[in-house]
Parts: structure tokens; C-alpha cells; sequence
């Protein structure tokens, strides 16, 4: 552990305790810059975050990762984070239950491609023409470099190389809904390419689903912070900024009250905050319409508590969603296979989930339960002791087709912005957030060298 020499040492300020902003002041005091990180909430984590219901900790949304979350990854180990602990590492896989008369794929432990070639040949569930078209799918997407010249929907593509409507209903949408959380007929071919080609199209680990074993704010964002703190930093929680003044000697913040770090000055500032606020930060500084110009898809999460004894064959499922039907569950995590204090805790996964928010918590959770009992063949799942849905109706931004993401940089000097909504091969995740924070963090520290423009694609 270094501690900084604060009489020289630069002093930055981020805003946003999310992903971004963390891995932006890791990266940042990491370089011996002194961070003080501004977060409004009282828990870090951002959109990633634990939240209290009665009395015990959840997620704010059951989330996943893949073994080609690289930055995240590594991120995760600079701060001392044993990601093998953290995080249960599964093949690839579209499991459906046996009573769904879906499909049963899981990669096998052989070196790519193999793992998905054996994968595919003991798939249950799809017919020859279905296994075709999906190498047929593969081989094209490789051949065209997992590159469009001119990006169109997911469903376009799908379209374009003859997918069978099986393969469509248990394999791509459901895949589509789960990375971009956009459905197919709205989302961007080239970003869903690009996920591909990182995760199935590369080393066999890159296309691992790693889940957490911890809560999301434990996952990642109080390591974060215990790394800054320990590099003589500051975290300060429960404090929206509401504005950003620019003086000779550089920038001063100013919250809701008089509060800790107010009237300090800072040679620069990171702005982590998702795009409103950050639109809202900016006003009067700069004009980056990008910001106001999102679209937004929800995600909700269904949580239910059975007796502590109830398990699934698995730690997760997909599920054959159905909303004309009451079907709206699309993965099923059994949380008490991460977590022994979660034992019989199941959380279900509705993505791009419009069409739920105007249901009652209480019919939703019903028609929930009613569908994993009829999926599984156990009655008594539709009898859980308790239930909660947690709704984020700004979950990510829409992935559509040509979507302009803006750069990190604002024009203005020492001032950048990161989330996960700013230019990146990847939609809106924990993966985009974190490059996006270390980007940003790599273009101050590195100001007068160009960025490498590995993360970056263009817009
Ligand atoms: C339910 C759900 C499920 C998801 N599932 C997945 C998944 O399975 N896999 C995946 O990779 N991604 C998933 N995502 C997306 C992922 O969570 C986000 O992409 C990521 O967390 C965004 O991080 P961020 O740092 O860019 O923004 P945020 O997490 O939104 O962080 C911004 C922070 O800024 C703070 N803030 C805002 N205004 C101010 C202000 N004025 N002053 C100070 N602080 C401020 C906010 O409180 C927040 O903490 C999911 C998202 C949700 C909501």
C-alpha cells in the first residue's frame, strides 16, 4: 500500500460510486492521484448494487458476467479481490427444465471451438436443421470478421442466415435479451456480433457465465473503495453534486448542503453518473446532446423464498417467457446454490421488461411462481413463503442499431465522463462501465497521449 504525496499529488474528484466510477478511481489512485469519490447514495454500487428488504440483503437485480469481462476482471483482482471466490464459474449454457421441452446445451471442457462443437452434438432439445443453421450462423459471423459494414437489427441478421424459429425462440432471443437487454427486433446487430465474438468466438474461458457469490456492492465497489482509501483517498456517500464551478485555480464541486470536500478545489473531475445527471452536470459547461438522446429498457427481478430445503437441479435455468400466457419469467438463478444464506431464494429474471411494469407486484409474483411450478413439475413452487419484485426502469440504455455513444472526453480540459452508455464494443453492462472508467482515468493521468483505441469502437 503507497501512501501519496499530497502535496503533489493531483486531486480528483469522481462522481458515481457505480462500476465506472470505482474503476475510474482505482485506475486513478492507483497512479497516485488523490481521489475523493462523491457518491448521492448511501451504498456503492450504482445500478450493481445491494439493497435492504426487510432486514436482509438482496441485489438491486440478479446480474451475470462472462469470462470475457476482462477489465472487470482484472480490476477486480488489482484490489485484491480472488475472483475464483467471488464468482461461480459455468460452461456456457441455455439449460432449459426438463418439463419445458426446450433445449439442453452446455459447452463441454474441451479448447475452442470443441467446447461448442461437442457442446452442440449432444444438445437435446434442437433437430438437425436447428444445429445447421446455428454452425451455418457461426461460420458466417467468423468468415464476415463478426463485422457489418452497415448495422441492422439482431432479428435482420437471424433473418439473413436462416435461423430455424426454434433455434430463434430458445437460443437467440433469449441470448439478444440477456446481453443487450433490448429485444432482437429493436437491437443492434453489430454490438450483439461483437459479444459474440468475445465470449463464443474466442477462448473457451471467455465464454464462461461467471455468476456472484456476494452481493453486487460487495462484488467489487467497497473493495474499490477500501483500495482508494488505503491510497489515502476519500469516499463520501449520502452526497449528490448538484454543480460544478470552474475557477483559475481549477474545479470546486457544490451538493445539496455545505459537506464534506464542498469549497475543496480539484485539478479535475470525473463525471460517473448516468446520463441525465450527467447531461444535468454539464449544462452551462458543455452541450453533449448524446446524453439526453437515450432511450431506456427496464429489468425486473422477481425474488422468492421458499423453505431453506428447496433446490433447483442447477444454479441457473432459462425459461420459455410467454407474457400473452402470465409467462413472464426469462432465467431463474436458486441463490442457495452461491450463497448458503440464501438457501431456497430464487430469483427470476425478466429483461427489457416494459410490458411487467404496469402489472401489480403481487399478480406478477403470482404469475411467476405459477410458471416456475409448471416449468419444473413441482407444484409447490407456486407456494413460495415470500415474495419481492425490485423494478430499475432506466436499467440500461436501449441497444439499437447505430446508436451514437459519446467518448469520454468532454472538450473540456481536465473534465471527462464514464458509464457504461459512453463508446464501447459492448452494450450497456458492468463490462462497458468499467472500460469506460478506466479509459476515462487513462485520459487524464495520460493527457497528452492519445488513448489506445482498443476499447473504444466507433460510434
Ligand atoms: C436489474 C439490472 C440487471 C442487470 N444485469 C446485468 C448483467 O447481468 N450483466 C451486466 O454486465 N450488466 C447488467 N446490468 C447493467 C449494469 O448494472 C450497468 O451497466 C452498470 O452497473 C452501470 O454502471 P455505471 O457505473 O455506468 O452507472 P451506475 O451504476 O448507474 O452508477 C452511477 C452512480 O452515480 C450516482 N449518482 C448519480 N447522480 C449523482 C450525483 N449528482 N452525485 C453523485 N453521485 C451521483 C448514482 O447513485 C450511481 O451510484 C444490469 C442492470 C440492472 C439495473
Amino acid at each position: 500500500m503507497s501512501t501519496i504525496n499530497k502535496q503533489t499529488a493531483k486531486r480528483v474528484a469522481v462522481i458515481g460510486g457505480g462500476w465506472a466510477g470505482c474503476a475510474a478511481a482505482v485506475t486513478l489512485a492507483d497512479a497516485d492521484w488523490h481521489v475523493t469519490l462523491y457518491e448521492a447514495s448511501q451504498t456503492l454500487g450504482g445500478r450493481a448494487r445491494r439493497v435492504e428488504i426487510d432486514g436482509k440483503p438482496l441485489d438491486n437485480g440478479q446480474h451475470i458476467l462472462l469470462g470475457a469481462y476482462a477489465e472487470s476482471l482484472r480490476l477486480m483482482r488489482k484490489v485484491g479481490i480472488r475472483t475464483e471466490d467471488v464468482l461461480l464459474r459455468l460452461p456456457l449454457q441455455m439449460r432449459y427444465p426438463a418439463a419445458e421441452n426446450g433445449m439442453d446445451f452446455f459447452a463441454s471442457n474441451l479448447p475452442a471451438p470443441f467446447h461448442l462443437l461437442i457442446g452442440l452434438l449432444r444438445t437435446k432439445g434442437l433437430d438437425k436443421d436447428d444445429k445447421l443453421a446455428l454452425v451455418r450462423f457461426m461460420t458466417a459471423a467468423r468468415w464476415i470478421g463478426w463485422h457489418l459494414n452497415e448495422d441492422c437489427t439482431v432479428l435482420n441478421i437471424l433473418d439473413r442466415f436462416n435461423q430455424t424459429p426454434r433455434l430463434y425462440g430458445l437460443l437467440w432471443r433469449p441470448l439478444c435479451l440477456a446481453a443487450l437487454n433490448t429485444p432482437p427486433e429493436r437491437a443492434s446487430a453489430q454490438v450483439f456480433l461483437n459479444v459474440l465474438r468475445d465470449s463464443i468466438g474466442a477462448k473457451r474461458s471467455a465464454s464462461d457465465m461467471l455468476i456472484p457469490k456476494r452481493d453486487l456492492s460487495a462484488l467489487f465497489a467497497e473493495r474499490a473503495a477500501d483500495f482508494v482509501k488505503q491510497r489515502d483517498g476519500k469516499i463520501t456517500l449520502g452526497h449528490p453534486v448538484r454543480q460544478l464551478i470552474q475557477n483559475a485555480s481549477g474545479w470546486q464541486i457544490k451538493g445539496n448542503a455545505d459537506g464534506d470536500g464542498e469549497g475543496d478545489t480539484f485539478d479535475a473531475l470525473v463525471i460517473a453518473t448516468p446520463p441525465r445527471p450527467a447531461a444535468s452536470l454539464l449544462d452551462g459547461l458543455t452541450d453533449l446532446a448524446a446524453l439526453q438522446a437515450f432511450q431506456y429498457e427496464p429489468i425486473t427481478t422477481c425474488y422468492l423464498q421458499y423453505p431453506a430445503n428447496t433446490r433447483l437441479d442447477n444454479p441457473f435455468y432459462a425459461l420459455i417467457d410467454h407474457p400473452e400466457e402470465k409467462k413472464f419469467g426469462q432465467f431463474v438463478f436458486d441463490r442457495g446454490q452461491l450463497d448458503k444464506a440464501q438457501a431456497g431464494l430464487m430469483a427470476v429474471v425478466v429483461s427489457a421488461s416494459s410490458h411487467t411494469l404496469s402489472l401489480d407486484e403481487a399478480s406478477l409474483s403470482v404469475a411467476i411462481a405459477a410458471q416456475l411450478a409448471k416449468a419444473f413439475n413441482r407444484p409447490e413452487l407456486a407456494r413460495p413463503l415470500s415474495t419481492k419484485i425490485l423494478s430499475e426502469p432506466y436499467a440500461t440504455l436501449a441497444c439499437t442499431p447505430k446508436l451514437i455513444r459519446p467518448d469520454n472526453a468532454t472538450g473540456i480540459d481536465n473534465l471527462v465522463i464514464a458509464g457504461d452508455y459512453t463508446a464501447c464494443d459492448y452494450p450497456a453492462t458492468l463490462e462497458a462501465a468499467v472500460r469506460s472508467g478506466v479509459r476515462a482515468a487513462r485520459a487524464l493521468i495520460n493527457k497528452d497521449e492519445p488513448l489506445p483505441q482498443t476499447y473504444c469502437c466507433s460510434a
